[in-house]
C-alpha cells in the first residue's frame, strides 16, 4: 500500500527505540525516535548501545509518520525530536523530517557533529534534514560537563540552534529544571531524559525482573 505521506514505501529508519510522548526530550510534549547507529565516538557517549549500525528495528518512515499523526491526536504533541545514535547519518530522518512539518508539526534534532562540520557533509540527505529541523542541538555530549542550566541539554558546550521561526530562544519552558522520565511498561521499565549520573546505571540494565528489581532499555 502507497504511503498517504507520499513516502516511498522502501524507504526505513533503524531505530533502537521511540516514545510517542515525552515532554523530556524538547518543548512541550514531543514523540521521540533514537536511531540505531552512529560514526562518531564521544568520550563517556550516554548511549554506547546505540552506536553499532546493527541492531534495533526498522521502520517504514510512511508507518513513523502514521504513528506520529496518531500521537499528535491522542497526545497533543507539539513536534518530534530525533536522537541517536546519530540522526544525520541516517539517510531517511529527513522524509520523516519532511512529513512531520507535513502535519504541522515541529522537529528537533540533536547531532554530536557541530552544525559547521555538518554543514560540511557531503550526503544531501543531512542537508535536507538540516534544511528541515526547526531546533538542532549541536555537538558531542561531554559527560564532565553536564548541563545544569539549560533544560534538554546534555553537556555545557552543546549549543542550541533555532533554525526556523517555529520555535524560539525565548520560551521560557528552556529554563526550567532538566527531567527524566521513568516509564514502566510491562515488564521493561524505560529511561530517557537528561543523562544524570545518577540515574545511568538504571537504564543500562536492561529489564525489570519479576522480583521488582528494576533495571531499563536504553533512554
Ligand atoms: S553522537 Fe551521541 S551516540 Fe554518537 S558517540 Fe556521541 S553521544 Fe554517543
Amino acid at each position: 500500500m502507497s504511503s498517504p505521506f507520499r513516502i516511498p514505501d522502501s524507504l526505513f529508519l533503524q531505530l533502537a527505540q521511540l516514545t510517542p510522548s515525552t515532554e523530556a526530550e524538547g518543548p512541550g510534549r514531543r514523540f521521540a525516535l533514537w536511531f540505531q547507529g552512529c560514526p562518531l565516538r564521544c568520550p563517556g557517549c550516554c548511549n554506547p548501545e546505540m552506536l553499532p549500525f546493527d541492531g534495533g528495528e526498522r521502520l517504514a518512515v510512511g508507518d513513523a509518520a502514521r504513528q506520529i499523526e496518531e500521537a499528535s491526536r491522542l497526545h497533543q504533541i507539539e513536534g518530534i525530536t530525533l536522537l541517536g545514535g546519530e540522526p544525520l547519518a541516517h539517510a531517511a530522518a529527513a522524509a520523516l523530517a519532511r512529513a512531520t512539518h507535513g502535519l504541522g508539526l515541529s522537529v528537533m534534532v540533536f547531532t554530536g557533529y557541530v552544525l559547521e562540520d555538518a554543514l560540511q557533509l557531503p550526503d544531501p540527505a543531512v542537508t535536507e534534514l538540516l534544511n528541515e529541523t526547526d531546533v538542532l542541538v549541536d555537538g558531542p555530549y561531554l559527560h564532565a560537563q553536564p548541563e545544569t542550566r539549560r533544560r534538554w541539554v546534555g553537556s555545557t558546550n552543546q549549543r542550541v540552534h533555532f533554525l526556523s521561526g517555529r520555535c524560539s530562544a525565548d520560551d521560557p519552558r528552556w529554563l526550567l529544571p532538566n527531567t527524566l522520565e521513568i516509564r514502566l511498561r510491562g515488564s521493561e521499565l524505560r529511561v530517557n531524559g537528561f543523562p544524570a549520573r545518577s540515574a545511568v546505571g538504571l537504564w543500562k540494565r536492561p529489564r525489570v525482573v519479576a522480583t521488582g528489581e528494576r533495571g531499563a532499555s536504553a533512554p
